[in-house]
């Protein structure tokens, strides 16, 4: 593959990223899952190759629970990337936590319901091999440099971040009722978003580095008082807030180690395990 078309970093994230970049390269990968959520958009920041992937796609016409996780990571991997930003919007669920604060956080809950969340189910791929049934840990999902690099940007462009939380994911595309936003504050959680899960655990699958920065665009319902979130209200706050996220996404692709310098367990999370397949 030429060098153009080969990127060390990959973010998932929205076109607000990368459309204003110099020499932006869209190169289209199919992946043994299918095609991944649209091209992906490979250019140059602060020096290093990055590969941009917009997580719903280019006009955004993929809701949560029917982007292919799978092959989103697999494409990224595939063109060289091996550290993984993913940042999204959430809701805050403590009154604290209100719109433009930034959460960089440490634990993640699943209550997803219809997402295919591994590469290692044991069905043939389309070539015939056959994924064998390995049990990766994620006790910690996130890759801990790529968390501390995301903490240090921030604070290098005065925008104080929430250090640590649980991301709780659910499945959308509808937004939480009262009763469950409350349990979900109950539990001790942080913020609650759609598609976090399964974007980590495919990344620890596959050996990749994944952090996640979560920009909270509203409260959602069991944290404020008025009529509960509404999609244009998100829409209002990522929108003020996409250049100040975009500068703290450069600064952390800036501050990432070289990809042969990982020392995070990430990057031998099977532990010498034959998945059955080789890794893109
Ligand atoms: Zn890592």
């Amino acid at each position: 593959m030429a060098n153009m078309a080969k990127a060390e970093i990959g973010v998932i994230g929205g076109s607000g990223f990368y459309s204003f970049l110099d020499d932006v390269t869209e190169v289209q990968v199919d992946t043994p899952y299918g095609a991944p959520s649209d091209s992906l958009f490979l250019g140059e920041v602060a020096g290093r190759r990055v590969a941009f992937l917009p997580r719903h796609g280019r006009g955004h016409h993929l809701p949560p629970h029917r982007i292919n996780y799978r092959a989103n990571l697999w494409a990224l991997r595939s063109v060289g990337a091996r550290q993984i930003l993913g940042p999204c919007a959430v809701g805050g669920l403590r009154p604290e936590y209100g719109p433009g604060t930034l959460l960089v956080p440490d634990q993640l809950v699943d209550r997803t319901r219809t997402r295919v969340g591994t590469y290692f189910d044991g069905l043939p791929l389309p070539d015939g091999t056959v994924p064998n049934v390995v049990h990766v840990s994620l006790a910690d999902p996130y890759c801990p440099a790529g968390r501390a690099a995301a903490l240090k940007a921030a604070r290098g462009r005065d925008w104080e971040p929430v250090d640590g939380g649980t991301l709780v994911v659910v499945e959308g595309p509808r937004f939480s009722t009262r009763a469950e936003s409350l349990w979900h504050r109950t539990q001790g959680w942080s913020v609650v978003g759609m598609t976090g899960h399964p974007e980590a655990a495919l990344a620890r699958e596959l050996e990749l580095c994944y952090s996640s920065l979560t920009l909270v665009t509203d409260l959602d319902a069991g944290a404020e008082t008025g009529e509960g979130v509404s999609h244009d209200e998100v829409l209002r706050v990522f929108a003020a807030n996409v250049d100040r996220l975009r500068g703290v996404l450069f600064d952390t692709v800036a501050a990432l180690p070289a990809t042969e310098e990982r020392d995070c367990p990430c990057a031998s999370a099977l532990g010498g395990m034959d998945p059955g397949f080789p890794l893109p």
